[in-house]
């Protein structure tokens, strides 16, 4: 099983940054998060250069996250999408004409706008690889003027809505294989967007199908991540994809920490590609305690490293 963290602190202090990847790196992690929003790439490029190189020197993959891109991707900063703000004729419509703030990912622009984007970021930057953080999907069904003259039978608006959705990525995920090869893509879902793992682990240049597992955020008992992890492991291998499956290390408290090691428990019986989580991550009324029980969990999972060293040196 790999680890991946999500790093989603501020890279302009080199020297603690490069102590937090270093202390990620010790509890076996390979790759981390990182989430960029809009316009963070031309206010403070050498920042973002130094930051990520620092990680892939520690050994960690970089994985790139467009945070709140179009308002259609989660991000750790509760801003506003600018792109949206700008170009307001891309928002969703809905049945009633009245417009929601996320764009449309069915308008041409928006497409082009978002692809060009994630193409600088490959060609600027040391990133292995992208996650699509928490798409929103077919919860609004769009009666903008692009999806109603791209789908004219408006009964069959709302399963179009779903079948652009997943064309949309798909093409997102094509996007970054053409522009490097190498980089891995992969998308993290909500328990709520379970239904849509067949058709997302179906798509040719998805690498991996991940889900965040997030349990106590949505109020539900912790043995409920069984249940979600399970489908996200089983639709992923169907297609021969990988599996990622996160751990709620936030927002916990006094005595949550053992349905933390529920959750744990729970995803590594099913036996993922690779479990992830967050580093120091928002709201928890002990995050020095988060964070330890987070690193003795992952601590506990078998070294496949250590393991080939056995393997070499007694041969
Ligand atoms: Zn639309």
């Amino acid at each position: 099983m790999d680890i991946t963290i999500a790093y989603f602190h501020p890279l302009h202090h080199a020297e603690v940054v490069k102590q937090d990847f270093d202390q990620i790196r010790a509890v076996g992690a390979g790759s981390i998060v990182y989430a960029i929003h809009e316009q963070e790439a031309q206010r403070w490029p050498r920042d973002l250069e130094r930051g990520l190189r620092l990680a892939q020197d520690t050994g960690l993959k970089v994985y790139l996250s467009l945070g709140r891109y179009g308002n259609l991707f989660a991000g750790p900063a509760f801003m506003p999408s600018w792109y949206t703000f700008h170009h307001p004729d891309t928002r969703v419509m809905d049945r009633h004409g009245r417009y929601h703030d996320v764009s449309c990912f069915n308008h041409e622009s928006f497409r082009s706008w978002l692809f060009n984007e994630m193409e600088q970021y490959l060609r600027k930057f040391p990133i292995n690889g992208i996650l699509i953080d928490e798409p929103r999907g077919p919860d609004v069904t769009c009666f903008c003027s692009v999806c109603r003259a791209l789908c004219p039978d408006v009964t069959d608006l709302q399963r179009f809505r779903m079948r652009s959705m997943v064309d949309f990525l798909g093409e997102l995920c094509g996007c970054v294989k053409r522009v490097d090869p190498h980089a891995k893509t992969a998308i993290a879902l909500l328990p709520q967007d379970l239904g849509q793992v067949d058709e997302l682990a179906a798509l040719p240049h998805l690498d991996t199908v991940g889900g965040h597992l997030f349990w106590q955020l949505l109020h539900e008992d912790v043995s409920v991540v069984e249940k979600w992890g399970r489908s996200i492991v089983e639709g992923a291998r169907q297609y021969g994809k990988r599996s990622q499956l996160w751990l709620q290390n936030f927002n916990l408290v006094g005595g949550e920490e053992q349905a933390l090691e529920s959750a744990f428990k729970q995803i590594a019986g099913l036996e993922p590609d690779e479990v992830a989580g967050y580093y120091y991550w928002r709201n928890n009324e002990d995050p020095w305690c988060v964070w330890q029980t987070t690193r003795r969990l992952l601590r506990s999972i078998p070294r496949r490293q250590l393991f080939w060293h056995k393997m070499v040196s007694s041969s």
